[in-house]
């Protein structure tokens, strides 16, 4: 018997989608705008419908932003659209011979294709260093964010760990609301992992001139303290901090444990081809947790815009459309103070980077080329150039990198 059409299928048996984050949400919604008529169930882990993450460690961690302005639909809208939401729920294991997923209650539910949207969870520091404080935090959900949000209190003294998006941002917003703060970053400068010396400088330049105390190259060793509460942590470099509390951002690990008891594989991320398939016809990845084909190698991406546009695009291959090669240009930004870093494209391996001066005293672009080709570009208080970057990217336009460098020479006069 040949294989059934993902729609024949999914019609059938239903959709079952793991996790109900962005990627989860924008399958399902995608679903139904193609008209797709078959049972779809979301299963998520949180006891919250889909909602953005962005906002958590900006204008929702400032509170700014109340809960209800960060949901992607309003509860009601899941019944009246026909999708099952399991909220609160895990499923523990794919049963990949009888197509149906186990649920942490042993109950069991059957899928003609199932998704798998199951995100990333942010890295613990070692046992060895957390111990059993309780003052340590890390950041990723709603929950999160409340927690953190009862000792955001002024005055108070923060202790950052990771100098990445997530340490950044919680840095900027606790000196807004008046704590004082302190930024441990492993690695040689802030935002190695994604990011130029020229750039990490411009944001080490803005946190320092706004109070954050930001200690690069220093390794946390110890932490002591009392009452279940961390007080005191002994670095490698600038000896001891005192603090009232910590944030952790170090990283995250993709939740593929799923995955890799199904027998799929996972290498980085969940293992999937340029249409956002596994292996097995019947089960597609999407979102933060995929490893999916990039140019000449594979990326995994931690982004809104992948997570949408992956979920979509399974969603219109479920429906029986023509989909596909996902070939995206990424893009990414970040809100610190009132600076907004706007990234188009992936710098992985540049070898030349160019800077040019915006048009105002704290705007600047960062214009990375691999082999003479455009690969990226990084702009600070700069919508035009990131625009332009980006449509550059997407079209594969390099242009004249002594031109970019030159704010004289206007972007139309550049490629
Ligand atoms: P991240 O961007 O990977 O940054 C983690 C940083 O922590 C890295 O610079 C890392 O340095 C450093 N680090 C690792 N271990 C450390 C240690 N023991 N002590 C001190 N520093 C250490 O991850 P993140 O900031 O935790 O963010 C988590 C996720 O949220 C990511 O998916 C991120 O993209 C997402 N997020 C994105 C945004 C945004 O796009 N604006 C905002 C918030 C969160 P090494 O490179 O040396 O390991």
């Amino acid at each position: 018997m040949g294989e059934a059409t993902d729609l024949q299928a999914a019609a059938r048996d239903g959709v079952v989608v793991v996790g109900a984050g962005q990627a989860g949400a924008a399958t399902i919604l995608r679903l139904r705008a193609n008209g797709f008529a078959g049972p779809i169930t979301l299963i998520g882990a949180e006891a919250e419908p889909p909602y953005q993450r962005p906002p958590l460690s900006k204008k929702f961690l400032t509170g700014e932003y109340a809960k209800d302005r960060l949901y992607l639909r309003p509860l009601a809208a899941y019944a009246q659209l026909d999708v099952t939401l399991m909220l609160g729920r895990e499923v523990c294991r794919i049963d990949r011979l009888n197509r149906r997923v186990e649920l942490d209650d042993g109950s069991t539910l059957p899928f003609g294709r199932l998704v798998l949207a199951t995100g990333a969870r942010p890295r613990p520091l070692p046992e060895t260093l957390r111990g059993t404080f309780e003052n340590i935090y890390l950041f990723r959900t709603f929950a999160d964010t409340q927690r953190l949000q009862a000792e955001m209190m002024p005055g108070r003294r923060i202790l950052v760990v990771g100098g990445g998006y997530i340490g950044l941002e919680t840095a900027a917003v606790a000196r807004q609301l008046g704590l004082e703060v302190v930024l441990v970053e492993q690695a040689d400068r802030i935002l190695q992992r994604v990011a130029s010396d020229e750039t990490s400088s411009h944001f080490r330049n803005l946190h320092r001139s706004e109070g954050v105390r930001i200690l690069e190259a220093n390794r946390l060793l110890e932490l002591d303290g009392t009452g279940g509460r961390a007080t005191r942590a002994t670095l490698s470099g600038e000896g001891e901090v005192l603090f009232d509390f910590a944030v952790v951002g170090i990283g995250v690990s993709v939740n593929g444990e799923l995955a890799d008891e199904a027998g799929l594989e996972v290498d980085g991320g969940i293992v999937v081809d340029s249409r956002c398939r596994t292996a097995d016809p019947a089960i597609f990845a999407v979102g933060d947790c995929t490893s999916f084909p990039y140019q000449s190698g594979r990326t995994r991406l931690e982004s809104v815009h992948n997570a949408i546009a992956q979920g979509e695009l399974v969603a219109d291959a479920i429906a029986g459309k023509q989909v596909g090669p996902y070939a995206p240009v990424p893009w990414f930004w970040s809100d610190q103070f009132s600076t907004k870093l706007q990234i188009a494209g992936l710098n992985a391996g540049y070898d030349r980077v160019v800077r040019r001066p915006g048009g105002r005293e704290d705007s600047l672009s960062v214009w990375y080329f691999r082999a003479e080709a455009l690969i990226a570009v990084d702009a600070i208080n700069d919508a035009r150039a990131y625009m332009t970057g980006k449509r550059w990217l997407e079209a594969g336009i390099t242009p004249n990198a002594a031109a970019i460098a030159d704010p004289a020479v206007d972007f139309k006069a550049a490629s």
